[in-house]
């Protein structure tokens, strides 16, 4: 779950609507004050010095007061260096986060009238770095857990696009009326090791894992999970008969992959694309559009800068998220108040 959200109040810490949004960042150097405020609530520290102890310039950079070094929110997130507007960044940020199936690199090329697909591309990619929260947690209660292919002939699901065959599992927790979150990964094999590694960054230990009649589940369950395993070959039932949400995830995302990206995911890049995928499945519910936004923004300031070319090379080597950052205590001798803007009132 994401962290308590009950304190935010909508249309001032975070923008309602996609409207409201275009209003309130419609210059850059607001969108930076954004930026700045979620990461720097106290104030930032130079990282060059260290000192807390500036001035505000009016492009919403800080001008350190110790070494005279211009510091800006966006240094060493995904934004880093970025030559694109913040403007279009937060504008992208919004769509990417609360169109039902997400935004392609094409759309996003042409609605933001960007000078290339690749600029397109590596913004919604950066983006992607940041949609798994570190330190997220586990799913717990009653888990099916189930294997598919990727870019297999699927019914109802046309081409196979670019994607050869890649293997992923899926949990997603059995509630009494439906179904709640879910996690996707891409997997090296259907072996009990493999899977055990999935279940251990997926499920939370002491939950019931319920699977198919796949050899390898009781031992990759052994010591940490009850397991509840169904031979559907014996059972007489379908495969999404025994295991009715992982089946239905597995359907949601195969469609989106292939008929909404038209299949034209790179092997490499798909544990993005799931990470995407779950950013918005687990946040459906969500009491605010707005508040996906807050989260996903909350993300890109905590993230590490990306370059085109750590994309490009990204993937299954792809390093896992930092751990969660505490904290940091400075002293409030930086005055922030811009009572001119809303999320500072
Ligand atoms: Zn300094």
């Amino acid at each position: 779950m994401d962290p308590p959200s009950a304190s935010l109040v909508a249309g001032q810490e975070y923008p309602r609507s996609y409207a409201e949004l275009r209003a309130w960042f419609d210059q850059d150097w607001k969108c930076l004050d954004y930026l700045d405020w979620l990461r720097w609530p106290d104030g930032p520290a130079c990282p060059g010095c260290g000192s807390t102890r500036g001035w505000r310039l009016t492009d919403a950079r800080w001008l350190c007061a110790a070494c005279k070094r211009k510091v800006s929110a966006t240094a060493g997130t995904i934004f880093d260096k970025t030559r694109t507007p913040l403007t279009v960044w937060f504008a992208v940020g919004w769509l990417l986060v609360n169109s039902k199936t997400g935004v392609s690199a094409t759309q996003v090329r042409r609605e933001m009238e960007l000078g290339s697909i690749q600029t397109a591309w590596a913004m919604l990619h950066r983006y992607r770095t940041v949609m798994v929260r570190p330190g997220r947690d586990r799913l717990r209660g009653d888990v099916e857990v189930d294997e598919s292919f990727l870019g297999g002939p699927e019914p109802g699901v046309p081409g196979r696009g670019a994607l050869g065959k890649v293997l992923f599992a899926g949990a997603v927790e059995v509630e009494e009326r439906g179904f709640g979150r879910a996690r996707l990964g891409v997997i090296p094999d259907a072996s009990a090791a493999s899977l055990a590694a999935f279940l251990e960054a997926n499920v939370e230990p002491g939950s019931c894992v319920v699977t198919d009649g796949w050899s390898a589940y009781p031992a990759a369950t052994r010591n940490r999970y009850t397991h509840k395993g169904t031979s559907v070959a014996a059972s007489g039932l379908q495969a999404h008969e025994v295991l009715p949400a992982v089946h239905r995830v597995f359907s949601l995302v195969k469609r989106w992959l292939m008929g909404t990206m038209q299949g034209s995911v790179s092997p490499e890049h798909v544990q993005a694309y799931f990470d995407e995928w779950v950013f918005r499945f687990n946040r459906r519910h969500s009491r605010s559009r707005g508040l996906l936004f807050y989260r996903l923004m909350r993300q890109a300031v905590g993230g590490d800068p990306v370059t085109y070319r750590d994309l490009r090379r990204a993937g299954r080597r792809r390093p896992a998220p930092p751990p969660a950052r505490g904290a940091r205590q400075l002293p409030p001798s930086l005055d922030v108040g811009r009572p001119e803007l809303p999320w500072r009132a």
